[in-house]
């Protein structure tokens, strides 16, 4: 069986659950999930009864890839899909509330007839939030792309004085698409000096300069799968407030990695990682969540923070980056991609964390 059908199958026990008899999923992301299918356009009818019934649909401009994506379910070449596929449902129809716009449910409501229309948001991304082994292998080869680009970056000497932000940003994302990525994960955080005590700062014209913080997130897309790396390095020889600043949150992300197991509340991990930062006087520079899942969006559930509810499970893929931001002089985040697992979480982004110094 494909991971496709798997993942329909997984649906439709939840679809039993729910009493529903089939869902419209009309999020696009939650359509690639469910099939494969990469296009622009289109949207499927899970059937609970299985992929005899099941409906996929798309428009013509997607005929031929559609063919060869979703080769396994009828096919409807129609538009507007999401009414195409509500005319053929009967019974309980669940559709995904959490994306169908005011006027969209209007639509429905028309094409819809005599089934019933049931809000029914968010099932197909209880399913995403634990990965199978084939979306472990893209966010394997995500990481793994932003990786080996970092260190061609710095083996190149791309990262010397007198180069701009920009300019760095750009060659870590052509280097990425040399080691396979389909493309940056999102637009790469480049932040030299002072400038890497914003969190998420945007790349500049300012300029690299000798003592400076580099700090470097960013990610590959693979298969539509994202990884998320920040790693923070010091241009000559570092300060001692720098090298302090560093261990302090290599600490805190160590902690964090290490609290990464299956039933842990996803609260306690951020605490886990928070708390080193806090006994050392910056918890009010630490500015934001842990982490975030990671799959076919660059962040989606579970949010490791404070205010995060819910718990790990094996097969979940997270980040874990704590980061201290001291104003006006400089920041340091160390971000890892993992994967949690029964005997402790698999790292996937391997740059090394030891302060690197260019
Ligand atoms: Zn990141
Ligand atoms: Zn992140």
């Amino acid at each position: 069986m494909s991971s496709y059908a798997a993942r329909r199958n997984a649906l439709r026990r939840e679809l039993q659950a729910a009493n529903l008899d089939a869902l419209l999923v009309t999020n696009l992301l939650n359509v690639r999930y469910l099939t494969g299918f990469t296009g622009s356009n289109a949207a499927v009818l899970v059937d609970a009864d299985g992929d005899d019934t099941t409906v996929f649909c798309t428009d013509g401009r997607y005929l031929t890839q559609s063919a060869r994506q979703v080769p396994d379910l009828e096919r409807v070449v129609d538009r507007p899909c999401d009414t195409a596929l509500a005319r053929r449902a009967k019974g309980r129809l669940g559709f995904e509330s959490h994306v169908v716009t005011v006027d969209g449910f209007d639509g429905l409501t028309a094409a819809a007839g005599r089934a019933e229309l049931v809000k029914a948001g968010g099932f197909v991304e209880k399913l995403r939030l634990v990965k199978d082994e084939v979306e472990i292998e893209a966010l394997r080869m995500a990481c793994a792309a932003a990786d080996r680009a970092l260190a061609a970056l710095i083996g190149h000497g791309g990262l010397r004085a007198g180069r701009t932000e920009r300019e760095v940003a750009r060659e870590l994302e052509s280097r990425m698409l040399d080691h396979g990525a389909e493309g940056p994960s999102f637009s790469s955080i480049v932040a030299f000096g002072a400038n890497s005590a914003v969190p998420h700062h945007s790349p500049t014209d300012a300029t690299l300069h000798v003592g400076d913080f580099i700090k470097l997130d960013f990610g590959a897309l693979v298969d539509g799968y994202h990884s998320d790396m920040t790693r923070t390095l010091v241009l000559g020889k570092p300060a001692d407030w720098q090298r302090d600043l560093y261990d302090l949150v290599a600490r805190s992300q160590a902690a964090g990695r290490n609290a990464l197991k299956p039933g842990v509340r996803v609260s306690g991990v951020d605490h886990a990682s928070r708390e080193v930062i806090e006994k050392a006087g910056h918890g009010e520079d630490f500015l934001h969540g842990l982490g975030h899942g990671v799959g076919l969006e660059i962040h989606e559930a579970p949010a490791l923070s404070k205010a995060g509810a819910g718990t790990l499970s094996a097969g979940m893929a997270v980040t874990v980056e704590p980061g201290v931001y001291l104003p006006g002089r400089g920041g340091v985040r160390i971000e890892d991609t993992l994967v949690v697992r029964e005997s402790g979480p698999e790292l996937l982004t391997l740059t090394t964390k030891e302060l690197v110094v260019v």
